[in-house]
């Protein structure tokens, strides 16, 4: 039996620490604040722009949404962020991606404040994790990870790891955040031949791919940790959600597992809340 890497425990963590730098930012009456743009209602995106202002208000950071219908112009799109980007009350932005075709979704992008790009979103962003600058901020997804890592005491200096996903969301910046860290990082793909043998190899294995329970009981071995960040609907019941990796599976084999739901995923919004504070305490210099 797997130890289970509860994402609520990571949370409660990261929450009581939000809360107390909120505290205090309360004292010099400073109100961190989020602003959301979304264009359309896409379900997903309304689930999360959901939890995201639940999880902010929680602990006393303020949200404002800003929403556009899908047929919104490139001029009118521009326009808002260069508002909300001049916006002192607002310090920190996330956009839901990917846009509509129509319009030119990595010019919008790079609009976005640096010092507000609180979802790693830009190419400055992007710099920055690679550089190993911890100035800018990772996407909440990858840093979720590390959070999860970090909480539960497990060690990557020197450890093998292996991240399936190179995505720009999570596979590439959480690999480049292990390395960072002095982790032994391999990145598989689509591509990558022997997958499950590769996977077998690593003493950490992390999984982001969105194929649901892609890794079976082959692609893992005893005692390795695994870390799910897959949101799959569930084949094999509608109903519910799965991960990349087959719990029923692959858990009684390994040490460690996070389980889906409830584990790298709901972390992320933690991780949103506490960069839109981070981001705030730096832009009053404290
Ligand atoms: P993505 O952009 O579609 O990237 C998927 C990656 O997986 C690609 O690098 C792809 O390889 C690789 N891949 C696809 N099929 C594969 C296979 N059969 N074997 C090995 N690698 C394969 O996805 P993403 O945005 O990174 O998301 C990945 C998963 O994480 C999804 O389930 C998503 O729902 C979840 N997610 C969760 C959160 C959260 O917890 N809040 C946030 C973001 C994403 P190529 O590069 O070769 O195409």
């Amino acid at each position: 039996m797997a130890n289970i890497l509860n994402g609520k425990d990571v949370v409660n963590a990261m929450m009581q620490q939000v809360m107390n730098l909120v505290g205090d930012l309360k004292k010099k009456e400073i109100i961190p604040k989020l602003g959301i743009i979304r264009v359309g209602n896409k379900p997903d995106d309304l689930y999360y722009e959901a939890g995201a202002k639940k999880t902010c208000e929680s602990a006393g950071v303020a949200c404002e949404v800003f929403s556009y219908s899908d047929n919104v112009t490139q001029e009118v799109l521009e326009q808002a962020l260069t508002e909300i980007n001049n916006r002192g009350d607002i310090n920190g932005i996330l956009m839901f991606c990917p846009l509509p075709q129509n319009l030119d979704e990595s010019r919008i992008r790079e609009l976005i404040s640096p010092v507000k790009d609180v979802d790693g979103l830009t190419m400055g962003s992007f710099a920055k994790i690679y550089a190993g600058n911890e100035t800018g901020f990772p996407p909440c997804t990858a840093q979720a990870v590390m959070e999860m890592l970090n909480h539960y005491g497990i060690p990557f200096l020197g450890q093998r790891v292996v991240v399936v996903g190179r995505s720009l969301v999570v596979g590439k910046p959480l690999s480049m955040l292990l390395l960072h860290k002095n982790a032994t990082v391999t990145i598989c793909h689509s591509k990558t031949k022997n997958l499950s043998q590769v996977c077998r190899e690593a003493d950490i294995l992390i999984v982001a791919v969105g194929r649901a329970k892609l890794v079976k009981s082959n692609f893992v071995k005893t005692g390795q940790i695994v870390i799910d960040v897959g949101i799959n609907k569930d084949p094999d019941n509608a109903q519910r959600y799965c991960g990349d990796v087959d719990f029923e599976e692959v858990e009684p084999m390994v040490a460690h597992i996070t389980p889906v739901p409830g584990g790298v995923g709901s972390v992320t919004t933690a991780v949103l809340c506490k960069h839109t504070v981070l981001a705030c305490m730096r832009q009053n210099e404290l």
